[in-house]
């Protein structure tokens, strides 16, 4: 069902190659900056998504939440050990039973 294909103008062609590469290069720029304030690791939901332990790391409910501001390198307080990190998703985890413990004690659940 495919008709005949048609001849590519080259000048055409190259000034969508030329918007299209104007595009990227806007986003790679966007990137850029807001990786120096915004650490690769934070959600939209300011949810902390790391697989390791990070000093900004704030237990709510059941997740780990970004408490960076933005003011400073937030890759200083990002930390190796692999205990502390374990540490601390142990503790969310408790807070998270916890939490539907009493939950289930109100009455109430997740969604309420
Ligand atoms: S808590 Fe640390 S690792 Fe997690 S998103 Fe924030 S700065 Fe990144």
């Amino acid at each position: 069902m495919n008709g005949p294909v048609k001849k590519i103008d080259q000048a055409e062609y190259q000034k969508r190659l030329d918007r299209i590469t104007e595009i990227f290069a806007g986003m790679v720029s966007h990137a850029d900056t807001v990786s120096q304030t915004r650490c690769p690791y934070r959600d939209r939901h300011d949810h902390c998504t790391a697989e390791f332990r990070c000093r900004n790391q704030r237990p709510t409910d059941d997740v780990l939440t970004c408490g960076h501001d933005g003011a400073f390198d937030y890759r200083s307080a990002w930390d190796t050990n692999p205990d502390a990190y374990r540490r601390a998703k142990t503790k969310v985890a408790k807070i998270k039973t916890a939490a539907a413990r009493r939950r289930a004690e109100s009455g109430r659940t997740e969604d309420d």
